[in-house]
């Protein structure tokens, strides 16, 4: 059989935010670019998000607040030279977005609507109702359409082409037939989103398997600050469908079973806005002692009775949908029930700000980029601010296609050949062939489970290694798997164990990151090392992994600057 060989001067993998705008940029400079992407673009996770997209240009907002909110959320674990970067271009992204067709919500007298969120100084998030993300993205699917980009939806990814420090294609299968394609390319950019599907409780499209992660580091390439995973505050009690903060960002508060609104004790001043983090355990810390909601009592009350039907209606109409479909209860008439869910991958491929893929502390992968979630620039350090992350995807996606445009003439493309293919092959052959007695929905549910258990808003070296137990555990058991459908058409069985084993291999990343930092930073709470240790601990983790799946830890310098280091308090 002969693999064809498509040639274009860059391939995209992914089109939510960040793929369609760095498309849109390359193709608009006048380069070849395909899009590859496992969904329809306009059903890529960024579609769902609902809150809002930062940028600081009110009167009363100022660029350096939005760093420094920024950084003091991270932990100080950000790289500031980052932060500065996006804090300045913030507003520009908006007016460039606007400008291409993205209709925001309006103020009385016409200005963008901006709403608060938190760990921010200032209302800064600029919002379409609570459909934010499907706005920007049918925008900038329409504009990188218009620029011709070329989209191959419902292809799957399967592998990058990487020798001698330099990424020259991507394997990829079309998920309507399995038919395997080489494409070959000057340079190639991973926008392929989160990863929290890992975890049992989650926000997250069940796409979200960080499929681009595992494939670049299955190469030995690093993955910085895998430990810092987000638990947002607010997920639907018992399966963790989002609920925005713009909930708690309109007035939203928060009630045990004893009518307490409690987080007078753990943020007296930010209260329901204090930083995802330290909400979230607040709720998990309530439950724990016994102070939980609802049937299970494994929730707490979000009210936002108070606020009335009308601004309910206005501005956070699909949260009203969304738990009266769920759970039964009408927000507008009735508190609903909530509790952290895992939410977003602060850590990601490593690049710096143009968009280049490090191979290590101090060298670069020729040709190979990355931007939005899959990807850790720093902007978020330990601990992402809501409303951040829109603006990272759209503002470097954007950048990182300019930046691409304007590398390629100086990369040569190396012809790739059909042995490039060989691994995807590989792997494809033994899960279609391998008849052994695992399936894929008992392994993953057992890895969820012992994620969000051992290695959640709370930590301890125990809880952790029993996780990386369980991962080196289902790792070989994987290689006992069985999938029952050996047809070539929409196989989504196959599908799901290519995705699994992308998701054993950066859990491993998570768990093994985080058993080796002890100490509390942002997201990362270790019960047995409960405060933030900077003389040992700031810097990255950078981890790496061998062909047996054994990770092994480095670490790198953070990039600090004028925002100096504090204790945290909100
Ligand atoms: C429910 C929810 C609400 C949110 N609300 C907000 C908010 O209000 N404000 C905010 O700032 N952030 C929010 N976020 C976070 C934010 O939406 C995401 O971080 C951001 O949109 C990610 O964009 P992205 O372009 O990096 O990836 P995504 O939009 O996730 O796109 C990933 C793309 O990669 C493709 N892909 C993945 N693997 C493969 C593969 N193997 N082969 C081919 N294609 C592949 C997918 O098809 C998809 O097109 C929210 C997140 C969630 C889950």
């Amino acid at each position: 059989m002969s693999i064809p060989i498509y040639t274009y001067d860059a391939i995209v993998v992914g089109a939510g935010l960040a793929g369609c705008a760095a498309a849109r940029e390359l193709q608009s400079a006048g380069k070849k670019v395909a899009v590859i992407t496992k969904l329809h673009p306009l059903r890529s996770h960024s579609g769902a998000a609902q809150g809002g997209i930062n940028a600081a240009f009110s009167d009363e907002d100022s660029v350096e607040l939005h760093e420094f909110d920024t950084v003091k959320g991270s932990d100080y674990l950000a790289d500031q030279d980052a932060v500065e970067y996006m804090c300045k271009n913030a507003p520009g992204t908006i007016r460039w977005i606007e400008g291409m067709g993205a209709a925001f919500s309006r103020t009385a007298d016409g200005k963008i609507a901006q709403r608060p969120f938190g760990g921010q100084s200032s209302p800064r998030a600029c919002y379409a109702k609570d459909r934010t993300g499907l706005t920007l993205l049918q925008t900038i699917y329409e504009q990188a359409h218009r620029a011709g980009v070329k989209f191959y939806d419902e292809w799957y990814a399967a592998d990058i082409i990487y020798k001698d420090g330099k990424v020259s294609g991507v394997v990829a299968f079309n998920i309507r037939n399995m038919e395997t394609v080489i494409f070959n390319a000057k340079s190639v950019m991973f926008a392929s989103g989160g990863y929290a599907r890992a975890y049992k409780i989650n926000s997250n499209a069940h796409a979200n398997t960080g499929d681009g992660l595992s494939i670049v580091a299955r190469h030995g390439l690093p993955l910085e600050d895998m430990e810092f995973v987000q638990f947002h505050p607010s997920g639907l009690s018992g399966n963790g469908v989002l609920i925005s903060e713009a909930a708690r960002g309109e007035g939203g508060q928060l009630f045990n079973s004893e009518g307490e609104r409690f987080m007078t004790k753990y943020a007296p001043n930010a209260m329901e806005l204090a930083s995802r983090d330290v909400v979230a355990r607040a709720i998990l810390n309530e439950i724990r002692e016994g102070r939980g909601c609802g049937p299970r009592k494994d929730a707490v009350y979000l009210d936002v009775t108070h606020l009335g039907k009308d601004l309910i209606m206005d501005r956070l109409p699909e949260l009203r949908e969304l738990a009266i479909t769920f759970l039964g209860l009408d927000m507008i008439k009735e508190p609903i029930l909530i509790s952290a869910t895992a939410h977003y991958s602060m850590g990601g491929i490593p690049v710096n700000i143009a968009g280049n893929v490090r191979k290590n502390n101090t060298e670069l992968v020729e040709g190979f980029y990355a931007a939005g979630e899959c990807s850790c620039v720093s902007v978020h350090g330990a601990n992402r601010l809501g409303a951040n992350s829109v603006l990272e995807a759209l503002l470097f996606g954007r950048y990182v296609g300019k930046n691409m445009a304007a590398e390629l003439d100086g990369i040569e493309l190396r012809k790739a050949t059909e042995e490039d293919a060989n691994l995807a092959l590989t792997e494809l052959d033994f899960l279609l062939t391998n008849n052994g007695e695992e399936t894929v929905p008992t392994l993953r549910e057992e890895l969820q489970q012992s994620m969000t258990a051992n290695a959640g808003a709370f930590r301890t070296k125990e809880s952790l290694e029993i996780s990386v137990n369980k991962i080196k555990e289902l790792r070989q058991r994987f290689k006992n798997i069985r999938i029952k459908d050996k047809s070539k058409v929409f196989n989504t069985e196959l599908q799901e164990a290519m995705e699994f084993g992308h998701m054993i291999d950066y859990s491993a990343f998570i768990v093994q990151s985080a058993v080796a930092r002890e100490e509390s930073r942002g997201a990362h709470f270790r019960e047995d090392f409960d405060t933030r240790n900077d003389e040992k601990f700031l810097k990255h983790t950078m981890a790496y992994m061998d062909e047996n799946g054994e990770i092994s830890l480095d670490y790198m310098d953070v990039v600090l600057g004028k925002h100096e280091l504090k204790a945290r308090t909100y």
